[in-house]
């Protein structure tokens, strides 16, 4: 009998093979950019075609599917606090481990190292422009934050209205479905997309590149593994006694994308699919997972943490426990003000470092390397979302018990 593989085991395939002619190609990167990246930036274009209808409809729909509004604000509540805690403990692992590794220690500055450093919108235009002045032109633009506000808003006042608005109600719930179905379609590419994608990175940030940075990698990697196994493996265990092994292994096809695509915006049709596979119910993972999608940032907090420590260091500067307090902070509020977006947390770096006064062309350390950061941080960013609807359906009773076929890890 010939099995069928399944999309994860493909995707995963993908990704073996992709990096492994990735090396072949390391000394001819142009052609893995001319060639093989377009089918990638194609594959890319597909998945954003489906992210703002969906988050609006599944929003929409997974806000009037709480059913009242008292349960908007537990579930709100819940989903808020899970993120935020899991944040700040990322960045304190991130500085921790910084601190033990000794993670900037033995590198010295090369002399061409200038950034530009970007602008950023302070800290009270950011609040001030989540809430949208004009809802259309949000969706127009993709400002995923102002596509959230203005979901959850319409959602509930349909609540609202009940009888009233039924028509504008299975108008999003058709909308949503049809999203759905076209994200499922769409998937079926994905590993040939994760293929063409993983090709020009390899082959464009060969070793050469990886070498000098290397502790700074292995830092931020070791911590997004630490991150994964101890609070999210811990969380689901202790509050919605969910077999760790079981979650992992189904998240799996999500964050092998995220990694490829550096984009928690571009991974969410597959997160929310994993998150359903786990028994998530669709009323809770159509509010939690584009929430977090978008605000939550374990991996990017933390790989903010290491890397405000790093360029403390090379730059000869040493952190004191109240600069360090201060990157807590502001690396977790700047974690929830950066786009799903590929190098979005380099730009938000920015504010780590102004915060606590430290060189701006810092950045130009890490730009080099910062895709491979990125990769890394966004599979983070994404599995803890995943693991945030686990917890929050168990919360609510609502977890689906699904089978485990024979061969599976029990949960
Ligand atoms: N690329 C990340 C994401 O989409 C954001 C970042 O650059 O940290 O989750």
């Amino acid at each position: 009998m010939k099995k069928k593989l399944n999309l994860s085991t493909k995707i995963l395939i993908a990704l073996i093979a992709g990096i492994f002619v990735g090396i072949l190609l390391q000394g001819s990167p142009e052609i893995a950019d001319k060639f093989i990246k377009p089918f990638g930036t194609l594959f890319l274009n597909l998945i954003k075609l489906i992210v703002v209808p969906l988050v609006l409809a599944s929003l929409v729909v997974g806000t009037f599917g709480l059913g009242d509004v008292k349960k908007i604000g537990k579930i709100g509540g819940k989903t808020l606090a899970y993120f935020l805690l899991t944040t700040a403990f990322a960045v304190i692992l991130g500085l921790l481990l910084a601190n033990l590794l000794k993670v900037g220690a033995g590198y010295t500055i090369p002399v061409d190292a200038t950034a530009d450093a970007k602008e950023i919108p302070s800290f009270i235009d950011t609040l001030l422009n989540i809430i949208p002045t004009n809802p259309f032109k949000a969706v127009v633009d993709g400002n995923m934050l102002q596509i959230i506000v203005f979901a959850i808003m319409l959602g509930a006042s349909i609540m609202a209205v009940g009888e009233k608005g039924r028509s504008l109600r299975e108008g999003f719930e058709g909308l949503a479905e049809a999203m759905y179905k076209m994200t499922g379609a769409i998937m079926e590419f994905a590993p040939y997309g994760v293929f063409a994608l993983i090709i020009p990175v390899v082959a464009v940030h060969g070793p050469k590149v990886l070498l000098p940075l290397l502790k700074v990698i292995v830092v931020v990697y070791l911590g997004c593994l630490l991150h994964a196994i101890l609070v999210y493996g811990g969380t689901l265990k202790i509050f919605a006694n969910y077999s760790p092994l079981k979650f992992f292994k189904l998240v799996l096809p999500a964050s092998i994308f995220a990694f490829t695509t550096a984009s928690s915006a571009a991974a969410l049709p597959l997160t929310m699919k994993s998150s359903e596979e786990m028994g998530v119910p669709k009323s809770i993972s159509s509010f939690v997972i584009p929430l977090g999608a978008t605000i939550n940032m374990d991996g990017t907090a933390l790989y903010q943490g290491v890397c405000a420590f790093f360029i403390a260091q090379v730059y000869g500067l040493n952190l004191t426990i109240g600069q360090q307090v201060t990157v807590i902070l502001t690396a977790t509020l700047a974690s929830i003000g950066t786009a799903g977006v590929p190098g979005a947390g380099l730009i938000m770096l920015t504010m780590v470092l102004q915060a606590v006064g430290l060189p701006l062309e810092g950045l130009a350390l890490i730009a080099g390397i910062d895709r491979v950061l990125d990769m890394a941080r966004t599979s983070i960013n994404i599995t803890g979302d995943a693991a945030c609807a686990v917890i929050i359906a168990a919360s609510e009773k609502e977890l689906i018990e699904k089978p485990v076929k024979t061969g599976g890890i029990p949960a």
